[in-house]
């Protein structure tokens, strides 16, 4: 299915649920503990529910937030602005592209470069390998001529109005070249859109940076929930519309009047894991969406050996036959914290390889 069909398949299903939907509606903040404020064309609305899921998605840091220094020219994206610009928008990029990031969203921006006739001649990657599997990585040299550096940034940007070139610097022996391009798209480096989340004072993870939630994605503030992206920057679209039917079992349970399981267990992400989702397990709860829990790596380990400790002890270890690789979720049975003891403290899950 296209993008746009997916997309307005799922609007009629919302609206055949008896769901009213509002576009260009953006909820400011709140006022109460169910109650959103929003700005819509038909004015100001305040709506108060009993339930409210946040699933305001992820973003890509933009240049600004990336601190790379140099002049401030036209040509430079994100893979959102670029894609917007391209496919909704319609309007032309330039010739000659250099991609920061090599990750899967990487290469969808390649692709969209190569629809609106602009080569992609180098991707950038701090890391020592491509964070794309090399599916993406081998056919995207053979067939769009791409080379991927890695540990490789980009330093500067050069050029006014309109970008000229950047530089690169090899992060190993700090030497820097000049690549010549009129585009640059800087991709990944994902945030979730946390904002609604920080303004009703909802527990944020400092490791996610979305809000934190438990296996059946609840937050901290009974009745508001959060699902997608928001939760675990940043995986693909089927996961995030997986998240949206789990969430919703949870909503219809707190809207039947069912409690939240009192006791909780904290999981902490151990090394090499940035972060972990859900970030708490409730005993009596149901597994977290889809069995699994969903984790972060900084480091690529080929098989993993995952270990689970909690109170000093390890509970679990298992080996899995995935990589942990940068850029990409990493997906671990939830089955490993069947022996941990809802009396026991925090769990932390590890990999070794
Ligand atoms: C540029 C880009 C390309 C991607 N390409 C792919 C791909 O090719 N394949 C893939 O599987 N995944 C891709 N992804 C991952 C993508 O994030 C998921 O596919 C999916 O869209 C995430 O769903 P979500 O429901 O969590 O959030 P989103 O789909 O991002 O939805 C969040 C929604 O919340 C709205 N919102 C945010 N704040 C407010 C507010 N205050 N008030 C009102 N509305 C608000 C936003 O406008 C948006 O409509 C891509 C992501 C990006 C950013």
């Amino acid at each position: 299915m296209s993008g746009p069909a997916y997309a307005r398949t799922l609007a009629e299903r919302a609206r055949a649920a008896g769901a009213t939907i509002r576009t260009n509606a953006t909820v400011t903040g709140w006022a109460g503990d169910r109650v959103i404020e929003a700005t819509t064309p038909q004015g100001r609305i305040r709506v108060e529910a009993r339930a409210v899921v946040l699933a305001t998605g992820a973003r890509e840091r933009p240049r600004s937030a990336r601190l790379i220094p140099g002049d401030r020219p036209r040509g430079v994206y994100t893979t959102g602005h670029l894609q917007n610009l391209v496919h909704l928008r319609h309007g032309g990029v330039g010739r000659r592209a250099v991609v920061a990031g090599a990750e899967p969203v990487s290469w969808s921006a390649a692709l969209t470069l190569r629809e609106a006739g602009c080569r992609t001649v180098l991707m950038t990657t701090e890391y020592p390998r491509p964070e794309a599997p090399f599916l993406f990585t081998v056919p995207g040299r053979i067939f769009f001529g791409t080379r991927v550096a890695t540990r490789t940034r980009v330093s500067r940007i050069i050029g006014r109005p309109r970008l000229r070139a950047v530089e690169v610097e090899n992060l190993d022996t700090g030497e820097r070249r000049i690549v010549a391009c009129d585009t640059l798209v800087l991709t990944g480096d994902w945030v979730p859109d946390h904002e609604l989340a920080r303004l009703g004072g909802i527990a944020l993870d400092p490791g996610t940076k979305g809000p934190v939630v438990d296996g059946a994605l609840r937050t901290d503030r009974p009745g508001v929930f959060a699902a997608g992206n928001v939760l675990h920057p940043v995986d693909t679209a089927d996961v995030a519309a997986l998240d949206g039917a789990h969430v919703a079992r949870s909503v219809l349970a707190w809207l039947r009047g069912r409690d939240t399981p009192a006791g909780q267990v904290p999981l902490v992400a151990g090394a090499p894991f940035r972060w972990v989702s859900p970030e708490v397990v409730r005993p009596g709860d149901p597994a977290p969406p889809r069995g699994h829990l969903l984790l972060w790596s900084d480091r690529y380990i080929p098989f993993p050996r995952i270990v689970v400790r909690q109170g000093g002890r390890v509970v679990a270890r298992r080996r899995l036959w995935w990589p942990t690789a940068p850029g990409r979720v990493f997906r671990v049975p939830a089955g490993v914290l069947a022996r941990i003891d809802p009396e026991g403290g925090p769990v932390t899950v590890g990999a070794e390889p």
